[in-house]
């Protein structure tokens, strides 16, 4: 459906109208498009813009993955519908490497989505069909297993819209974990070294941003950024943020 660029809600709709694409082209599962849904409740309730909050995570986070020896970022469905280009961006410019992970595993998504990548001009993209695998101990899912030269091997690990079992297995197992995720409370923002709240379509064009304003800074500036950042605090921000909004409504 084409949504008039002169509609109140333009962005909103275009973001779902993606996802339906990437749905129907099996790129996103159909529980990806439940997700979105709870991402988009909490967007409602930060005026859909992004809150201070964020701005102060992307820096940590950005950080972190220059200051990375292996950064990987994680790309399940949603991820790719919604942001291919500027993902690929990211890991260009930081570098990092790109792995597919999917919840919901199979082969045929995963190929769809890493060539999805490469048309948007990653070079490489891991996880396809990985002949050395590795298992995070402590996920019940299919998201256990993660390629041993990408994930399995990173020390930081970029996450958007994961879920909590999965970010507190790749904590436990030594890696700083960055998550993408709208909602300040899920257990995902609770056990990420870095919690970026807000959209994942305002938030990696950001990153993109600030990696590359970032990037002639000195190793100990980057350490002084990311070590001065305590993520716990930073989600009591962003509900403040979020209870600020609403209060101007109440
Ligand atoms: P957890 O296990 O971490 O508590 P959950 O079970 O609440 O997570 P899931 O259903 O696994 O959540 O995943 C959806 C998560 O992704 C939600 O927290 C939602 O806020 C977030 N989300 C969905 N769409 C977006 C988006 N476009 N940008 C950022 N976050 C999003």
């Amino acid at each position: 459906m084409r949504i008039s660029p002169n509609h109140p809600r333009f962005r909103s709709l275009e973001t779902r109208e993606r996802l339906v694409r990437g749905f129907r082209s099996g790129i996103v599962a159909p529980q990806g498009l439940i997700a979105h849904g709870r991402g988009e409740a909490f967007d409602y309730l930060f005026g859909e813009i992004t809150p201070k909050s964020s701005r102060v995570a992307t820096r940590a986070a950005v950080a972190l993955l220059l200051n990375a020896k292996t950064p990987v970022l994680s790309i399940n469905g949603n991820t790719a519908a919604l942001v291919p280009r500027d993902i690929v961006k990211l890991a260009r410019s930081v570098p990092a490497g790109l792995e597919v992970n999917l919840f919901h595993r199979n082969l045929a998504r995963e190929r769809r989505i890493a060539s999805l990548l490469k048309h948007n001009g990653a070079s490489q993209v891991l996880g396809v069909n990985a002949t050395s695998r590795l298992r995070i101990p402590g996920v019940a899912s299919l998201r256990r297993s993660v390629d041993a030269k990408g994930i399995g091997d990173a020390d930081v690990v970029l996450v958007p819209l994961e879920d909590g079992d999965r970010a507190e297995a790749l904590r436990k197992a030594g890696k700083m974990v960055i998550a993408i995720d709208l909602n300040p409370m899920s257990r995902t923002s609770r056990a990420a070294t870095v919690t970026i709240v807000d959209n994942i379509i305002r938030a990696i064009p950001e990153l993109v941003r600030i990696t590359l304003r970032m990037k002639p800074l000195s190793k100990s500036r980057l350490d002084a950024i990311a070590s001065s950042f305590d993520n716990e605090r930073n989600l009591t921000s962003a509900m403040k943020d979020m209870i600020r909004y609403m209060r101007g409504w109440a």
